[in-house]
């Protein structure tokens, strides 16, 4: 049994809390709160096949030092992994990893929609936690681009009871944008081509198709005014739509291309302070459902190559927690409305089964992010100094010290 003394929790109150285990220990929690642990809905772990860029050793022990304990990876691996059988092994692969670092993270994995295997859809039901589709390209090259098989997406996804996640880009008006642009090929450029319309347009279209076919439609990093104000309206129609927004897209602008270059390159790109601000309001108001950090990363090499050659990306799943623990220090985002964003409402719309792993965060500790565990090890956030940083997360009755290197 772990005991935690008199630690603060979420209703202010300081409580004693007992977490079932097979350790007998003691934690005085006088100087800290209790959180539930989080889960990330959107990240790339990129094995199989990848794993150069990451692999499960890595982001477990990231994960865990970011006070998340379940992740939902995505389909755009080496294979992309867009049949039943390819899920399982891909299974098997990240069992194998996770067990070799002694860190059994809870995860889900998604079935990516490719037009050549719409027959997975149904055996997916139960098993894969969600469909995804890329409406733009990204890494890998699962692009679903023509209108039928989107409506077959979407209406195979309602019949199934799956949720359909999208990456909502119009590849169409980005070629078309590539073609027209004449600018400077720096990474400045990235913004301009992919520019909001490209979103707006595809988000659009992807409420249209889940309004026809009655589909849960898991709208995956959301980057504009725009899109919050077509979300809200989706929503008080009475469309099953949920909106995901990413903690770049929150703590990042087009201006950061200037000091960090092709490291801040990635899909959707970086908009402007008045986009931010329109997420934390999308954010206040509820319109906003989930945080997910889109870990997304690539070697430092890889980044490093001139804008067009280098590839869309940055890391997120161990700075997520520590930037929104800042932010509600700035005070622009509750702690409650932290935990509903990467816990509640994702365990309401996956239907998934509660776990009982938490957090302990020190709300006054003040610094810089001590180490980074991801295999590309860099971040944009490296050099800010924040306020709040979860200190210990217990997984399945195990605690891990996070003030000390991970196994
Ligand atoms: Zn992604």
């Amino acid at each position: 049994m772990i005991s935690i003394k008199n630690i603060l929790t979420l209703d202010g109150t300081h409580a004693d809390h007992e977490i079932a285990s097979q350790e007998d220990r003691v934690i005085d929690g006088s100087a800290l709160l209790l959180l539930p642990a989080l889960i990330d809905p959107h990240v790339h772990f990129r094995t199989p096949g990848l794993e150069h860029k990451e692999d499960w050793h890595h982001a477990a022990r990231a994960c865990l030092s970011g006070g998340i304990t379940t992740v939902f990876d995505m389909p755009n691996t080496l294979p992309a992994c867009v049949t039943m059988k390819q899920l399982r092994e891909k299974e098997r692969i990240i069992d194998g990893q996770l067990e070799s670092v002694g860190i059994p993270l809870h995860y889900r994995l998604y079935l990516g929609a490719d037009k050549s295997h719409f027959d997975e859809i149904v055996k997916a039901k139960g098993h894969a936690v969600g469909l995804k589709v890329f409406m733009g390209s990204s890494t890998g090259g699962l692009v679903m681009d023509d209108e039928s098989s989107l409506h077959a997406a979407f209406s195979l996804a309602a019949v199934h009871g799956l949720v359909l996640t999208v990456h909502a880009e119009d590849e169409a008006l980005i070629h078309e944008r590539q073609r027209a642009y004449t600018g400077p090929q720096s990474v400045e450029a990235h913004s301009i081509i992919r520019n909001r319309e490209v979103a707006i347009r595809a988000t659009e279209k992807a409420i249209g198709l889940a309004k026809m076919y009655g589909t849960r439609l898991y709208l995956a990093h959301i980057s504009t005014k725009e899109e919050i104000a077509l979300i809200a309206e989706a929503k008080r129609e009475g469309v099953t739509v949920f909106c995901e927004v990413t903690p770049h897209h929150l703590f990042l602008t087009e201006k950061d291309y200037a000091h960090h270059g092709t490291s801040v390159q990635m899909n959707p790109p970086l908009r402007s302070q008045e986009d931010c601000d329109a997420l934390f309001e999308g954010i206040r108001s509820g319109v906003v459902d989930t945080i997910g950090s889109d870990h997304a990363p690539h070697t430092r090499t890889e980044k490093d190559q001139p804008y067009g050659k280098a590839p869309s990306g940055i890391p997120g799943v161990e700075t997520t927690l520590p930037l929104l623990l800042n932010a509600h220090h700035e005070g622009k985002i509750e702690l409650k409305r932290i935990v509903s964003l990467m816990r509640f409402k994702i365990e309401e719309i996956f239907g998934l089964t509660p776990t009982d792993d938490f957090v302990l965060v020190d709300l006054k500790k003040r610094g810089k992010i001590e180490r980074l565990y991801t295999k590309c090890n860099f971040s944009p956030y490296a050099d800010r100094v924040l306020s709040g940083f979860p200190v210990t997360t217990i997984l399945k009755g195990k605690i891990y010290d996070l003030t000390r290197l991970l196994p």
